[in-house]
């Protein structure tokens, strides 16, 4: 007998939407298809579509060293709320960052204890930390982070030119990928040198400093040095259509290189970081509403690979004062899901098969993470239960993250998660917390 039935929900695959039960044993998925034999367990799924649960391949939950700012106790607790069951953590802004074995394993223990989704570690790359990424590989990192620009935190230098050539070669070699913030150090220093010499320190002098062209650059250079290391690449975060092309054109060249986006990117634009202040600053910027519309074309086109949070909390006071001195990062690891549902299915018909393959199947096959991120026998039973119609505006009471700081407060959502199931057990039902087990480490597997 199953431990667990779903029944009589509309199961979503990566060619398929189809109503069918799912049948849960030993936390894997068993048998899909009608009329399933009964389990220990039901859940009455009709009315709902069956999800793979989110894996969100890009977010921050500073633990350990600043889990003031957010923590895995409560990050992992907003990505259920969201339909999410595994996540990969970036090497900052935990502190000290993840760039070596040591800070590996002291996060490894630290969301162990408090996580209760899965999570894989993403490893830094910085100066002088080639040398760490081999044993951080062994451990089982599913990639290396590297800034082209400042990254806010003196911890984590940026990669100079021959830093992130030399660490992508390395990466080539133990199998991995480098995943880059890209935006070019030089063109961004500068340009904000000006503003701050001329007194400008608007929000729209924020955004003038950090053009589209410096994101076109550094992606131009990162794939042309991951082509010469004969490495993978993945462009996280890209903000505008002409990032996206320039990452596809090298990717025409036969360079191994996916692309990532947010769904901050997908949601709102320069007028809105006005309306929204320093809640909506994040690098690079959000942009114009001609760069979005390309975005959003490009995603619908199948140019873009995956989307991600980038969930990058901070606690209140840092986002007070002045908008150029408040912290960046956009808090959004709980709506993804919802965004993807509300902006791409219900409003511009992306097909759901295809949300199913940005938000869980491509993050676990580019990062190599087996049996996951799609509806199959034998794979985990990572499972977000979802009423596709029912309407919700989102509410700061809602946000189960440690500061309820959202830009898509207010915001009105067609499609709610109501059960998120993890390793076959219901981790999150109707906006409680469930899970009675924490989350474990997951590893690529390499060839
Ligand atoms: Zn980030």
């Amino acid at each position: 007998m199953a431990d667990l039935v779903i029944r009589g929900g509309t199961v979503v695959t990566l060619d398929a939407v189809f109503p069918a039960d799912v049948a849960i044993e030993g936390g894997q998925i068993g048998a899909i298809g009608p009329e399933l034999a009964g389990g220990a367990r039901e859940i009455d799924a009709a009315g709902l579509f069956v999800f793979p649960g989110l894996i969100d391949a890009h977010l921050h939950f500073n633990e350990p060293g600043r889990a003031e700012w957010e923590g895995a106790a409560t990050g992992s607790r907003a990505l259920a709320a969201g339909g999410g069951t595994l996540f990969f953590d970036m090497p900052l802004n935990s502190t000290p960052c993840t760039v070596n074995a040591r800070e590996f394993d002291r996060k490894r223990q630290a969301l162990e204890a408090s996580s209760i989704a899965d999570f894989g570690l993403w490893g830094g790359l910085v100066p002088g930390s080639i040398g760490e990424m081999a044993e951080l590989a062994a451990r089982g990192v599913v990639g290396f982070k590297a800034f082209l620009c400042d990254s806010g935190l003196p911890e984590f230098p940026r990669a100079d030119d021959l830093t992130l050539a030399d660490g992508l070669r390395e990466a080539a070699r133990l199998g991995l990928p480098v995943a880059v913030h890209a935006e070019s150090h030089e063109l961004v220093q500068e340009l904000s040198r000006r503003m701050v010499e001329r007194g400008r320190q608007g929000v729209r002098d924020f955004l003038e400093s950090r053009p589209v062209r410096a994101e076109v650059e550094a992606i131009q250079r990162a794939t042309r040095f991951a082509g010469e290391a004969g490495a993978k690449l993945h462009i996280v975060h890209v903000s505008s259509g002409r990032g996206v092309a320039a990452a596809a054109e090298a990717r025409a060249r036969g360079i191994d290189v996916s692309i990532e986006t947010c769904p901050h990117y997908l949601s709102f634009t320069e007028d809105d970081v006005e309306r929204l202040g320093a809640i909506a600053k994040c690098a690079p910027p959000l942009r114009s509403s001609a760069e979005q519309a390309s975005l959003w074309e490009k995603l619908l086109g199948g140019t873009i690979d995956l989307v991600a949070s980038d969930h990058s909390p901070a606690p209140p006071e840092m986002k007070s004062g002045g908008f150029w001195q408040a912290w960046g990062g956009i808090a959004g690891v709980q709506s993804t899901l919802a965004v993807m549902l509300e902006q791409g299915h219900h409003r511009r018909r992306l097909p759901l098969e295809r949300i199913a393959s940005l938000l869980a199947a491509e993050p676990a096959r580019r990062f190599r993470i087996a049996n996951r991120g799609r509806i199959a026998p034998g794979n985990s039973a990572d499972l977000a239960l979802v009423d596709l119609n029912a309407s919700f505006a989102l509410k700061a009471e809602d946000l189960l993250q440690r500061h309820p700081i959202s830009p898509y407060l207010g915001a009105c959502f067609r499609g709610a998660v109501r059960q998120t199931i993890r390793r076959g057990e219901v981790i999150l039902d109707r906006g409680t917390i469930t899970a009675q087990t924490r989350g474990a480490l997951v590893r690529p597997t390499l060839t």
